[in-house]
């Protein structure tokens, strides 16, 4: 059995396998893909010390880094199922979709978050051309250019303000008849100049060129008639789903579905700590999930060291 085992292999999940394993306690980490949404994203310039990078080789760094210390990874593997101990202190259990079981006294839960997409034409053709999920991360790509903001929630309109400061125009499109962001953003956002907002708007395609995105197109639910907009840019903000469908009914989660964790990374299940986008953090970045990686990490030692062993 691990003392850690590490549930995910994004950002968070490299973090929390490292700072276990300079411990010298048997550390494991278990994930569908190394890297996460790393490996999604084309150009980051947000991460602290590094200028610029792609995110294939912050993932290929990240790998190698974890491979550096004795983890045991294992990858192409994915959770289906955590096990609670029957005491504190004894095993917990997780279940994988291949059949396994893998046990520890002590896991994090670092399983990263999913983009909600349009599933229109031309999204998966123009992402990262033009198509953007991140305002923080690809916002300056589109200095003094047009972009769409695609959803009326917190996250749009939030998107909307951050961008009306760098781009030249942006058009929010709202599938309902209002927006459903607090009104002290809608009324920040209306108050800006280069802001238009358009509601009842269903977006049906993303336009390009071949090389990048050109416009978009919408039905105009009202009235029943198809638009297109020009812009250079369309940043998705319908929402950001949790991986944390396997842990229902195991561990506390909001109604959206994200792990409940406390200052420590400690959830509702003792020895189960969780780290990175998959939990409450309310900014969900590279940097902020490796250091909630590392602090839960350190929550599950002093957790281990507080506990006897089964
Ligand atoms: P993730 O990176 O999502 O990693 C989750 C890990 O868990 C993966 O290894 C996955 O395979 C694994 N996993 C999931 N479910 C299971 C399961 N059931 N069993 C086993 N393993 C599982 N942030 C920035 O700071 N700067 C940027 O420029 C930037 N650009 C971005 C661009 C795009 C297109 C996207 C999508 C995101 C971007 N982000 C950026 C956000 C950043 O990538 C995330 O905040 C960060 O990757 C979160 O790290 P994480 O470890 O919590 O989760």
């Amino acid at each position: 059995p691990f003392d850690v085992l590490v549930v995910g292999g994004g950002p968070a999940g490299a973090a929390a396998a490292i700072y276990s394993a300079r411990k010298g306690i048997r550390t494991g980490i278990v994930a569908d893909r190394f890297g996460g949404q790393v490996m999604d994203t084309v150009g980051i310039e947000n991460f602290i010390s590094v200028k610029a990078t792609e995110g294939p080789k912050l993932a290929a760094s990240l790998e190698e880094h974890v491979r550096d210390y004795d983890v045991d990874i294992m990858t192409q593997q994915r959770a289906s199922r955590i096990v609670a101990a029957e005491q504190v202190g004894d095993l917990i259990q997780v279940e994988l979709e291949s059949g396994a079981t893998l046990k520890s006294r002590s896991l994090v839960i670092a399983t990263g978050a999913r983009w909600r997409e349009m599933n229109v034409p031309g999204e998966q053709e123009y992402r990262g051309k033009g198509v953007a999920y991140c305002p923080h991360c690809d916002g300056p790509l589109f200095k003094g250019k047009k972009v769409a903001v695609i959803g009326g929630g917190n996250s749009g309109i939030e998107a909307a303000i951050d961008l009306a400061g760098i781009v030249e125009h942006v058009t929010v499109l709202e599938f309902d008849s209002k927006l459903r962001a607090d009104e002290v953003l809608q009324r920040k956002a209306r108050s800006m100049g280069n802001i238009d907002i358009i509601t009842e708007a269903l977006t049906t395609e993303v336009l390009g060129d071949g090389e990048k995105v050109t416009g978009l197109r919408y039905t105009d639910r009202a009235t029943d008639e198809s638009k297109a907009v020009e812009l250079s840019g369309i940043f998705v903000q319908i929402g950001l789903v949790p991986n944390a469908e396997f842990l229902k009914g195991t561990l506390e989660l909001t109604p959206r579905g994200e792990i409940i964790v406390g200052a420590q990374g400690e959830t509702s299940l003792p020895g189960v700590f969780a780290a990175g986008d998959v939990t409450i953090a309310p900014y969900k970045q590279i940097i902020i999930a490796m250091g909630s990686g590392a602090n839960a990490a350190l929550g599950a030692f002093d957790y281990l060291i507080r506990t006897p062993e089964p």
